[in-house]
Order: C-alpha cells, then sequence, then structure tokens
C-alpha cells in the first residue's frame, strides 16, 4: 500500500482495528439469512497508517468511493436542524468576511440537498453545488440550488469553470476526508478557485480523535484523518495557503481550514493556524510515535467494555444499544459484542428499522421497544450525541435502567 498522496510505502500503523464489515452497509433479513446459512459476509482489514514523508493520516485497503456513496445513500443533511443551523452560520460569516454579493461565484463541494446553498440562493448569490448523489441533488434542485451530479475531479471541476468561471468562495464540509484522490481534489480546487477566492474545508480533527481515543471514527468511507501539521505542507506544494481556521465540536471535534492563493495578500495568516500547528506538534502528529498512546487506550476500552457486559451477562441483565450509525458498528466488531450480548438497538431512523448491524448482526428497532422489552441496560454507541440522547431516555418515565458509554473510557449515567 501507498500513500494517496507522495506515493512513499505505507509501513507506519497508526492503529489496526481489525476485519471489519463496511461500517455503514446494513444488513437486510435476507443477507443475514445467507450468511447465517454459510456464506461469507464481506470484510477487509481497517488498518490507519502515516505516511512517512508526508504525515499524512490515512487507511490501508479500502472500498471504492463510488461503491459507497451510490443512490440510495440515505444521508439527507436537511434532516438534521442542526446542520442546517450550522450552515446558516458558515453561510452568514463567509459573506460578511470574504465580501460575498450579487456579483460572487459559489460552489459547494458534496452539496447534499442544497441544506447550505439554500442560504446562499436566499441571499441572491449565485451558486451550484456538486454531488454524486443523484436522490439528494433533486431535492437540492426543488429548494431551487443548481446541482451537478458528479464526483469532483479533474473532468467535472473543467466543466463547472468552463460553465461558470472561477469561483470566489468554495465550500466542502465532511467530503475532504472521504475523497480517496486526494491530490486531483486539491488541484481541482486550485484550478477552481478565482485570483481573491477563499476556500473553507472541515472534516474531524486528528487532534481530537487522538485526544479523545474516537477509534470508532475510522471507518471505510473516511481515507483520511487529517492534521493540520501535514494538510499545511500539502497545500503549500499546490502554492496554497491556509491562513485561518476555526475549532469546531461537531463529529466529537472538528478543523474548518480557510485557504487562499499563495501569492494572494489580501488574507495574512491569523494566529489560531499557529496555535493549532504547535498543539499537532507537541502530540507529535506527525511521527508514529505521536499515537502509541491511542493504541494503549483503544485497547483498554475494549477490554473494559468486553468485561462490563460480560458481567452485566452473566448477572442475568437483558442490555439494547442506542444508535445505528457506523462508529457503533466499528465499536462492536473490534470489541467483538454481538447479538448474544446486546438483544437489540433503537435507531429512528425508519430506513434502518427492521435491518441488522454488519458484522455484530444486532437487530435495529423503533423506539417502542424500550417500553416493550425493558432492557436493564443501554448502551449509547453515538457518545458524540450522549448528553442528548441519556436526557431523552432518562426523561421516558416507562423506562428505568442503566446507560453505558464506553468512549473516552467506561461511564455510566
Ligand atoms: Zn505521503
Amino acid at each position: 500500500m501507498r500513500c494517496r498522496y507522495c506515493n512513499s510505502l505505507l509501513e507506519n500503523v497508526v492503529i489496526d482495528l481489525d476485519e471489519q464489515p463496511s461500517a455503514n452497509r446494513l444488513l437486510t433479513e435476507n443477507e443475514l439469512q445467507l450468511i447465517k446459512g454459510g456464506k461469507k459476509e464481506h470484510n477487509s482489514p481497517l488498518i490507519t497508517y502515516i505516511c512517512g514523508t508526508c504525515s499524512l493520516v490515512q487507511l490501508g485497503d479500502t472500498t471504492k468511493a463510488e461503491e459507497l456513496f451510490t443512490e440510495d445513500y440515505v444521508y439527507y443533511s436537511s434532516f438534521s436542524n442542526y446542520w442546517v443551523q450550522h450552515a446558516r452560520e458558515l453561510v452568514e460569516f463567509a459573506i460578511e468576511n470574504f465580501r460575498l454579493s450579487s456579483s460572487s461565484n459559489i460552489l459547494e463541494i458534496g452539496s447534499n440537498d442544497g441544506y447550505l446553498l439554500q442560504h446562499f440562493v436566499a441571499k441572491k448569490i449565485p451558486c451550484i453545488g456538486i454531488d454524486p448523489a443523484g436522490k439528494a441533488a433533486e431535492a437540492a434542485k426543488a429548494k431551487g440550488v443548481e446541482t451537478m451530479v458528479s464526483f469532483f475531479d479533474e473532468v467535472s471541476s473543467s466543466k463547472l469553470i468552463q460553465e461558470r468561471g472561477t469561483f470566489d468562495f468554495i465550500n466542502g464540509i465532511n467530503v475532504f476526508a472521504h475523497v480517496p484522490a486526494i491530490k486531483t481534489f486539491i488541484a481541482s480546487l486550485k484550478n477552481c478557485l478565482s485570483e481573491n477566492g477563499v476556500i473553507s474545508l472541515e472534516f474531524p480533527h486528528l487532534a481530537k480523535l487522538v485526544e479523545h481515543s474516537q477509534f470508532d471514527t475510522i471507518y471505510d468511507e473516511h481515507f483520511f484523518y487529517h492534521s493540520l501539521v501535514s494538510l499545511n505542507k500539502i497545500f503549500l506544494q499546490f502554492d496554497l495557503k491556509i491562513f485561518d481556521l476555526r475549532e469546531l465540536d461537531t463529529h466529537g471535534g472538528s478543523l474548518r481550514i480557510f485557504i487562499n492563493h499563495l501569492d494572494n495578500t489580501k488574507y495574512s495568516i491569523e494566529k489560531s493556524v499557529e496555535k493549532v500547528l504547535n498543539t499537532e506538534l507537541s502530540m507529535k502528529l506527525d511521527q508514529v510515535g505521536g499515537f502509541n498512546e491511542l493504541k494503549a487506550r483503544s485497547q483498554q476500552i475494549r477490554d473494559d467494555a468486553v468485561a462490563y457486559i460480560k458481567a452485566q451477562k452473566k448477572i442475568g441483565k437483558k442490555i439494547a444499544a442506542f444508535g445505528a450509525a457506523a462508529k457503533g458498528n466499528v465499536f462492536l466488531n473490534y470489541c467483538g459484542i454481538g447479538a448474544d450480548s446486546i438483544d437489540f438497538v433503537v435507531d429512528d431512523t425508519p430506513a434502518k428499522q427492521g435491518k441488522f448491524l454488519p458484522g455484530s448482526h444486532i437487530p435495529v428497532v423503533s423506539a417502542t421497544e424500550i417500553i416493550n422489552k425493558k432492557p436493564d441496560i443501554i448502551v449509547i454507541l453515538p457518545w458524540n450525541l450522549s448528553s442528548e440522547i441519556s436526557k431523552k431516555l432518562k426523561s421516558n418515565e416507562k423506562w428505568q435502567g442503566e446507560l453505558a458509554t464506553f468512549i473516552p473510557k467506561l461511564n455510566i449515567i
């Protein structure tokens, strides 16, 4: 395996999470029966490396993106009020700070259902989105958001420039870490950027992953785990510079970086950039040695979770879980916790109910099953939403039990 950016041989393992099925790929009843009948479930090794040359932290072997983000990719950003609000705040910030107006040209990569660009449409600022998911693009068009159905690459970016010219503001939220061809992606960004234009990219921050032992955020759709120290060098190689950033709470801790052309002096490099760079260097995020503690703590979390569940089962407790999302699947499969320990997982998304978690084969049900089956313990898998979820579960008068989270350490609520 070679580095997706600089082609150096990847030899330094950051963390090995064993063989895992695709983390977002829930199984149907039919598929589960085939597996029980002897069909092998598709697993691949989930190993993360750091490149010895460019320090880019990345997955080893992976499934191709085209297979992952197909038409039925179910995530619609506007389903979450939180994301619509998050988007509105960014749009307002960009309009004010980068002086965007009706004569500006805006592009969003991974524009989903238009959750962000709709705010530019409302301000009559010309914009276009690009997204490979056709159904999401249809939903965007219904909001008046023009959308090109495609991945963002050399061909589509040239077409965008041809049709619209270069762009004054280019935004990508949770898309940069998902694209395996990082070199092409950055080169295409550079080509699309107008002389005074600004690129804004948002992604989970490697420093937070390490600090809070968030090993379960590593899964087959996230090719990269970005640090500023690595990206700063990479963008400079394209004559681009990171001039400002924001540290955000999303996904357990994300970074939003602002980038412009290296020779553009309109924005000077803010102190925030140096601050995060220094923090990362003190954590040694540019060296394999910076990840030793993450490895040890992840194993400890696994041992604690397995011991707790085993002890509770032994005294006859019924255990359920909450949240049928990717990170929960990575966690359960890394720990080897399955349907023999956890009876069911509750999820509010109707499309997930009636299906089964990959690997662990735990059935996904609606919240009414908490009342019907009265589990003694509910394990909250999306730890980033644990305060919201625990508040909701604890306020349910018809259920009284224990809540447990395992990351960053075992916590019984
Ligand atoms: Zn490299």
